[in-house]
């Protein structure tokens, strides 16, 4: 596929293109043009008009557009998932299940836009004020820069553009130079189903050209990012003034209590898929399992036998439970953190080979020192670490020994163990007697620490994506 962008609904192709690849097996699946600081200029002035059309909209018209959106995309499913699987390597399984999940982000975005709400301010309620009633509303930024990563490029900008959409404003969408044309497709169905094309605009190209440019221009109000720790730090030095969002990465963490015997096998299953969907590139992937110790030998024979039957291979099949990371670098790097962990006393106890270019068996190490990259920074592989701790309280302290704070999880049968973890472990989300991948679009989503600022799922969004105006009348 030629990829393009949409800029006013228009499609702009470009001399220079960024070639995409399957990352299976490298091979050239479409290009999409190598946008620069010019594209984004026009995106913005394209934009503007958008967000005056927008005001004209009322919030029905936007819950109208927004539910044809979502049928679209949905009578649509195959082909996306067929793209998804082509872009990101994810299985067609993952992929299909991803095209569900943003259908049902834009319908809760279109709900969350009849519902976006105000209240009464008491000015009254100062000494000496008489006569003055008020209230404040919500009202739409303006225009909001989207910035979205490479491993779930429909559902991760649905976050962003269909409650942006709902609000009323209008957006610029720079997805992840692997898996733009995903995107472009989806900025077509929200133009199809109605919003005006100025609205929705899809600038394509590398992070520090097109992403910099929007990032630093100061038309944009918001920037909404998801991916690394690292780029949202560099966006929120150079973007200046206007309000951010960051959904940043993470190394999930997940106690197991020591009454949990009978329910091991089931918990080792479901560590191990949360560890290895999408070949450990989700940004709540488990990553750190710490196991009281009277179980520990007992929960590795279990995840090592559960892991052996994943199937390893190409994503498009539809038996293949692992497919590849995005590239041969991701690649390399995850072996290297494999080895360090290794050489400094880890034991790899399940997988550890690398199949080919991308392809990497799910992996299980154990005992691994926090001083390896494997225990404190963000693997974004299919590599579980599983450590032997003493109970509740040295699994809390391990669980928070981590720059990050997405979700962590504990299981337990034990209540005040459970209401201890809450308490104590510095997350945006607690799952209790479940994985910290846990995650349903309209719950509130985001993290504390290094993982982020700001909350999505669309109710939240809209919040982060509106401003109060408050008003105020004097009645003497
Ligand atoms: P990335 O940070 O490399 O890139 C994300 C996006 O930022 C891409 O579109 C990229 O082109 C753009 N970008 C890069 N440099 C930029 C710059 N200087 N200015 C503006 N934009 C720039 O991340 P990735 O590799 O695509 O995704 C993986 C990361 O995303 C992981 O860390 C993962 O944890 C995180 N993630 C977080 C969440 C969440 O909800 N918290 C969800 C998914 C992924």
């Amino acid at each position: 596929m030629k990829g393009y962008m949409l800029i006013g609904g228009k499609k702009v192709f470009k001399h220079e293109e960024i070639e995409i690849f399957f990352p299976y097996d490298g091979s050239l699946i479409g290009t999409i043009p190598r946008g620069k600081e010019e594209d984004v200029k026009l995106a913005v002035e394209a934009a503007k008009v958008g967000f005056e059309k927008m005001k004209k909209m009322t919030a029905y018209e936007r819950y109208q557009c927004l539910q044809k959106a979502a049928r679209i995309l949905s009578s649509r499913a195959p082909e996306f998932a067929e793209l998804l699987t082509l872009e990101v390597g994810k299985t067609i399984k993952e992929s299909m299940g991803e095209v569900g999940r943003a259908v049902n982000t834009i319908t809760l975005a279109a709900e969350e836009a009849k519902r976006v709400l105000g209240e009464e301010v008491p000015f009254d309620a100062a000494p000496g004020i008489k006569n003055k009633v008020g209230f404040y509303r919500r009202v739409p930024i303006g225009l909001i820069g989207c910035i979205t990563p490479f491993n779930f490029p429909l559902n991760l900008t649905c976050h962003k553009v269909a409650p942006a959409l709902a609000a009323g404003n209008s957006v610029i969408i720079k997805p992840s130079e692997n898996t733009s044309l995903t995107v472009i497709k989806l900025a077509e169905v929200l133009i199809e189903a109605g919003f005006p094309p100025e609205a929705v605009n899809v600038v394509t190209g590398y992070g520090e050209e097109a992403g910099d440019a929007l990032v630093r221009n100061s038309d944009v109000r918001m920037i909404t990012f998801t991916g690394s720790v690292e780029t949202g730090k560099i966006i929120m030095s150079r973007g200046g003034l206007k309000k951010y969002a960051m959904e940043l990465g993470s190394n999930a963490g997940v106690y197991i209590d020591e009454d949990q015997e009978e329910k091991l096998t089931a918990i080792a299953e479901k560590v191990a898929r949360g560890g290895f969907a999408l070949a450990g590139q989700v940004c709540i992937s488990v990553q750190r399992v710490f196991v009281h110790e009277k179980l520990f030998e007992q929960f590795v024979e279990e995840i090592t036998k559960f892991t052996k039957t994943l199937k390893v291979g190409d994503p498009r099949k539809e038996e293949t439970d692992v497919g590849p990371v995005i590239d041969k670098n991701a690649a390399d790097r995850i072996m290297e953190w494999i080895e360090e962990a290794v050489a400094l006393g880890g034991q790899v106890v399940c997988g550890g080979r690398r199949l080919s270019d991308t392809l990497i068996e799910p992996t299980i190490v154990t005992n691994v020192p926090e001083k390896a990259k494997l225990f404190s920074k963000e693997v974004f592989g299919p590599v579980i670490l599983v450590n032997r701790v003493s109970g509740l309280e040295e699994g809390i302290k391990q669980v928070n020994n981590s720059p990050y704070g997405l979700q962590a999880g504990i299981f337990t049968n034990n209540i005040k163990a459970a209401f201890k973890f809450v308490e104590e472990v510095e997350c945006g989300g607690i799952m209790v007697n479940e994985i910290p991948t846990f995650r349903v679009d309209q719950m509130p989503y985001g993290g504390v620490k290094e993982s982020g600022i700001g909350r999505e799922g669309p109710h939240f969004a809209i919040e982060e994506m509106t401003e109060i105006k408050t008003i105020c009348f004097d009645l003497n």
